[in-house]
């Protein structure tokens, strides 16, 4: 007899549950491919999925299309007695996932489910009243107090592969058509950062023009490293009080994967409901500009770029181009989430929606809506000398620092760069406007 390890977001053989459950045994190791998703991070799921396929010693047997049909199938044809996987909290993989459940066992199938994708589980860390947290502080305090750090578990020893007839990985279609995709490997190496030291995070993490953050994001998503790997690493040698600003983000990716499990809604809608009446614009013509990097604002077009040639945009960029998008452009919130699905490397439905909304003013623990960024002041704060720009912007790399924030007041320095797509205090007069009429369309209701 044998058992299925169903991958799904937990490419790894190290501190996976669901993996060491198995350890003697007869394993067939199962990854399918079910749902259309980004092309950055097909591309991203294409290369994790060969690191795994070597690590497993060739045997990681790949399908496409319904996972119920897919196991049920190899269940039929391999004497398989046990399906294990490890749980995932997005509301239609948990729908899905109830199926499976019931219909194997229906077979006489055991299947068991195991945790390791968080270091808490949505449904755990709820408020004195049993409701979820809608604001950070109190969620990340409580969460503090209910995870018990556990040292991550090694990879099982004495587990005997099998393959059996399936894809490859290279049969699954995930690289992009286009050859776009093609530099993201010189931003991509799979070895948690070294030049990354947690313990400076607050001075370095707002600097886009180093770096100063992780980037472990899209290894994240792909479950290639567990959050619990990643509290373990960051402790070694530090106190708890020196990292904690950097172990607090990883608190943010626990906050948005609750908010997603309790307001499942929030992929679509508003999580304050007044965001329903707001009137956006519809500009094709500023979306394309902003997608493409060429808005006039070289801070915006500088995290634009980076985008599009590595498939990840730093995270203070993240929220100068929301901003910039939602605010000063007007429009939809969806229009960014929905690129940003498409084109991030480490994109994810829950970091995602919660970053979108929260930059939009309509989310859990959002900023005022009021607070617009700026971008000119963000980059003269947060990129002084200009380095990230000129990075990503070729237009501007000789343009004396004193103007790579405001080009437009020498634009004879850059001929070839675009002219301001909106003017800044106009739009930040008309998004004000905006929100005042989205209140008073409220209060007539
Ligand atoms: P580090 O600063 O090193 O943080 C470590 C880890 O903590 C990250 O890898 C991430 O898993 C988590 N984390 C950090 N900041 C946040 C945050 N604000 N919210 C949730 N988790 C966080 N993150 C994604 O993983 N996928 C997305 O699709 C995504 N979309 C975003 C959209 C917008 C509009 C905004 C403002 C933020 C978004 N983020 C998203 C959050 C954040 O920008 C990235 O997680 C971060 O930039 C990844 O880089 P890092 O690994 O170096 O982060």
């Amino acid at each position: 007899m044998s058992t299925i390890i169903w991958f799904r977001r937990d490419l790894r053989i190290e501190d996976n549950l669901a993996l060491s459950a198995a350890d003697g045994c007869d394993v067939i190791p199962v990854y399918i491919l079910e749902a259309n998703q980004g092309r950055a991070i097909n591309w991203y799921l294409h290369h994790a999925l060969l690191n795994l396929e070597k690590k497993l010693g060739s045997k990681l047997n790949c399908f496409n299309g319904d996972a119920l049909q897919i196991l049920l199938k190899i269940c039929s044809e391999n004497k398989v007695n046990r399906v294990l996987w490890n749980r995932l909290y997005e509301p239609e993989l948990i729908e899905g996932d109830s199926k499976i459940k019931r219909a194997l066992k229906e077979r006489n199938i055991e299947v068991v489910s195991f945790e390791g994708y968080l270091l808490s589980e949505p449904w755990k860390c709820l408020n004195l009243s049993k409701k979820p947290y809608q604001v950070f502080t109190p969620f990340w305090k409580s969460l503090l107090k209910i995870y018990q750090h556990q040292k991550p578990i090694s990879a099982p020893s004495a587990i005997n592969y099998i393959q059996i007839p399936s894809l490859v990985v290279s049969n699954l279609g995930l690289l992009p058509k286009l050859n776009w995709a093609n530099g993201f490997s010189e931003y991509w190496n799979w070895q948690i950062d070294n030049d990354f030291a947690p313990q400076n995070y607050s001075q370095t993490r707002d600097l886009p023009g180093i770096k100063g953050t992780s980037r472990v994001s899209p290894a994240l998503h792909f479950g290639e490293v567990s959050p619990r790997m990643l509290w373990e690493k960051a402790l070694v040698g530090r106190s708890f009080a020196s990292i904690e600003p950097y172990l607090r983000q990883l608190g943010w990716r626990e906050f948005a994967h609750s908010l997603l499990f309790h307001f499942p809604n929030t992929v679509s809608e508003p999580l304050m409901e007044e965001f329903n009446k707001f009137p956006w614009k519809k500009n094709r013509k500023h979306i394309l500009a902003w997608q493409q990097g060429r808005t006039g604002y070289p801070i915006v077009d500088a995290g634009m770029r980076e985008l599009w040639a590595t498939g990840w945009m730093h995270n203070r960029v993240r929220m100068i181009v929301g901003s910039f998008l939602v605010k000063n452009l007007l429009q939809h919130w969806h229009e960014g989430a929905n690129w940003f699905l498409d084109t991030l490397v480490d994109a994810d439905l829950a970091n995602n929606t919660m970053g979108w909304q929260w930059i939009s003013g309509c989310g859990a623990d959002a900023a005022p809506y009021f607070r617009i960024f700026n971008p000119v002041l963000q980059g003269e704060k947060f990129d002084p000398k200009g380095s990230y720009v000129k990075k990503w912007v070729p237009e501007l790399r000789t343009v004396p620092k004193k103007y790579i924030h405001r080009i437009w007041e020498a634009s004879e320095l850059a001929p070839d760069y675009p002219k301001p797509i909106v003017n800044l205090a106009e739009s930040r007069d008309a998004a004000l406007d905006a929100y005042q009429l989205m209140k008073e369309l409220k209060a007539r209701q």
